[in-house]
């Protein structure tokens, strides 16, 4: 089943209104990989496939104020160093690097006014597409969590190295 979404005013997706409509896009598959040792609130690694042609990897499925939440996969900002060129974490106090104290700089912030310390690399550009994609991860996600009881089960998302530590 295909699945529309449309850009629409409560996203924000399209503030030029360049577009018209929206789009239809399906997600044709969803790889789980639940966590283990839930000491935070992260749930599950999860991948997607869109239109059986492009993946995404690296979403996290998290505990949110109503139910499990997805979010996209992003990357921690960084700032580089004044002396060498080091890419620090933001906010560093030295670098990493060469042990030179970093200037203070004003953090990036959000359009609340959160300071912001990560970056999404893939993101839905409005809030339909937004919750065709939560929805259908959490499904999922309850799915697995399902098959996780029987035995033998064995998670089908690639985990890369050890990004589950990060
Ligand atoms: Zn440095």
């Amino acid at each position: 089943m295909r699945v529309g979404w449309f850009a629409d005013a409560a996203g924000g997706g399209d503030p030029a209104g360049t577009s018209k409509g929206g789009g239809y896009m399906e997600i044709t598959e969803v790889r789980i990989k639940l966590v283990e040792n839930q000491a935070e609130r992260l749930l599950a690694f999860c991948s997607i496939t869109i239109d059986g042609a492009f993946v995404v990897r690296d979403l996290k499925i998290i505990v949110g104020p109503s139910g499990p939440f997805v979010a996209m996969p992003s990357r921690k900002l960084a700032a580089h160093c004044h002396s060498c060129g080091f890419k620090n974490p933001l906010r560093a106090g030295y670098c990493n690097q060469c042990g030179k104290k970093q200037a203070e700089q004003p953090p990036p912030r959000d359009d609340d006014g959160r300071i912001r310390l990560y970056a999404d690399i893939a993101h839905p550009i409005n809030a339909s597409c937004r919750e065709l994609i939560q929805n259908r991860i959490v499904r999922e996600y309850e799915a697995e969590l399902v098959r996780a009881r029987q035995p033998g089960y064995i998670s089908r998302y690639d985990a890369i190295g050890d990004e589950e530590r990060r």
